[in-house]
């Protein structure tokens, strides 16, 4: 296995950024082709209502994820918080494999731990406790069970809540907190971290009872892209997608 494997996070994909789906159109057509292994670590999409939602900009990125995999790159997906409902129906259309909320990967002969982000920022108790709301089954159920309208209305409100509540809350307790990172590499035994969510990229050094560790954390896709490319002899380098 000596192609590269690559890692975004946080595109936020909408109808609103129409600049952002094409630069990730044109990464999924361009530089992401040839890849080994794609992650994409969550928050793909900014809202996301159901396999069902086929509007634009959907459609058009279904359709390059499955050109992208067919053409031999396996993609990975995990949840972020904007898009825990893709489920089977995007995997099957798309081929992508989703994956749960933390996953342990080889990266070329070392073990790496990815995660969307928003677990470990165990200070914002509010959002931990809404969290396991909705993310139980019967809540995705019936959220699901919604007509795709209703669903629309109720994305469009709770973007709108979430841009009020964010502006609240302060920046400490929106960050990963550092003992529960430290935590986490213990708990999986692994000495690399990979996650977004935070939108405050860095490469964290740390040392986990000991032993030297690092968190990369990627950058939302906003005015750029930033793609984590990790290549066959272990190196890696953070590129920038314009
Ligand atoms: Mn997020």
């Amino acid at each position: 296995m000596h192609a590269e494997t690559l890692f975004i996070s946080d595109l936020h994909l909408s109808a609103a950024r129409p600049k952002t789906t094409r630069r990730f159109l044109s990464f999924l057509k361009g530089r992401a082709l040839g890849a080994g292994r794609l992650y994409i670590l969550g928050d793909l999409f900014d809202a996301y209502i159901g396999d069902d939602d086929n509007a634009s900009p959907n459609r058009e990125i279904k359709t390059a994820l499955r050109r992208l995999v067919d053409l031999g790159t396996a993609v990975f997906f995990l949840h972020g918080n904007r898009d825990f409902l893709v489920g089977e129906g995007f995997c099957r259309e798309t081929g992508v494999c989703l994956l749960g909320d933390y996953a342990i990967i080889d990266l070329y002969g070392e073990s790496a731990l990815i995660t969307h982000g928003d677990l470990l920022c165990t200070d914002d108790i509010l959002y931990q406790e809404a969290r396991i709301r909705v993310r139980a089954d019967a809540w995705k159920r019936n959220a699901l069970a919604k007509p795709l309208l209703v669903r629309q209305w109720y994305a469009r409100w709770y973007r709108f809540k979430s841009g009020l509540d964010k502006g609240k809350k302060n920046r400490e307790i929106m960050d990963a907190n550092p003992q529960a990172v430290i935590e986490t590499l213990r708990e999986f035994g692994v000495s690399i971290l990979l996650h977004g969510h935070t939108h405050r990229p860095a490469v964290h050094e740390l040392n986990v009872d000991g032993k030297p560790a690092r968190r990369f954390v990627l950058a939302e896709w906003k005015d750029t892209g930033q793609v984590l490319c990790w290549g066959g002899k272990g190196e890696w380098v953070s590129e920038i997608i314009d």
